[in-house]
C-alpha cells in the first residue's frame, strides 16, 4: 500500500547544489511532487515535498537523505500568527510558499490564512519581531 507524506527538507550550503533528491525516484522507488524549493541569502536550501510511496521504501528513502547530510522535518506542526506583536511589515509574504501570508489590496495589512499554511517554518525566520510562532 501506497503512503504519502509532506516533508521539509533542509540542505546545508554545501550540499545544497547536489542532485539528492532525484536518486529517490531512481533508486527508492518514490514518487514525489516539489512544492516549493528556496534558497535563503546564506545558500541554504529548503523542499518542501510531498513524497508517495511503499512504507518500506519511504523508510530507505529517509535514511539515504538522512544520510546524505539532508535534515528532514514533518509537516506536522502548527504554526500560528501572534496578532500582537504583527506589525504587518510584509516581510513574509514572498518567503511563503503556498500563499497563506498575502497584502490584503484594501488595508494594505498582511492576511495569514492559516487554512493554506503547510507548517514549513520559512517564515517564522525572517518575521524581524517573531510574530510567526510553531505551536506543537
Ligand atoms: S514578517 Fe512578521 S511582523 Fe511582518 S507581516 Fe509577517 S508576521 Fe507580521
Ligand atoms: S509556515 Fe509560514 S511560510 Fe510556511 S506555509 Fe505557513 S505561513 Fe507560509
Amino acid at each position: 500500500m501506497k503512503i504519502t507524506k509532506n516533508i521539509v527538507l533542509k540542505f546545508s550550503r554545501e550540499i545544497v547544489d547536489q542532485p539528492i533528491v532525484c536518486k529517490l525516484a531512481k533508486v527508492y522507488d518514490l514518487s514525489f511532487n516539489i512544492i516549493k524549493a528556496y534558497v535563503t541569502p546564506r545558500q541554504e536550501g529548503y523542499l518542501i515535498l510531498q513524497v508517495s510511496g511503499r512504507e518500506s521504501d519511504l523508510k530507505k528513502g529517509f535514511e539515504y537523505l538522512t544520510e546524505s547530510g539532508v535534515k528532514i522535518e514533518p509537516v506536522s506542526q502548527d504554526v500560528v500568527r501572534n496578532e500582537e506583536k504583527c506589525t504587518h511589515c510584509g516581510v513574509c509574504v514572498g518567503i511563503c510558499p503556498v500563499g497563506a501570508l498575502a497584502v490584503d489590496e484594501d488595508t494594505r495589512k498582511i492576511n495569514f490564512y492559516s487554512e493554506k499554511c503547510t507548517a514549513c517554518g520559512l517564515c517564522i525566520n525572517v518575521c524581524p519581531v517573531r510574530a510567526m510562532e510553531v505551536r506543537f
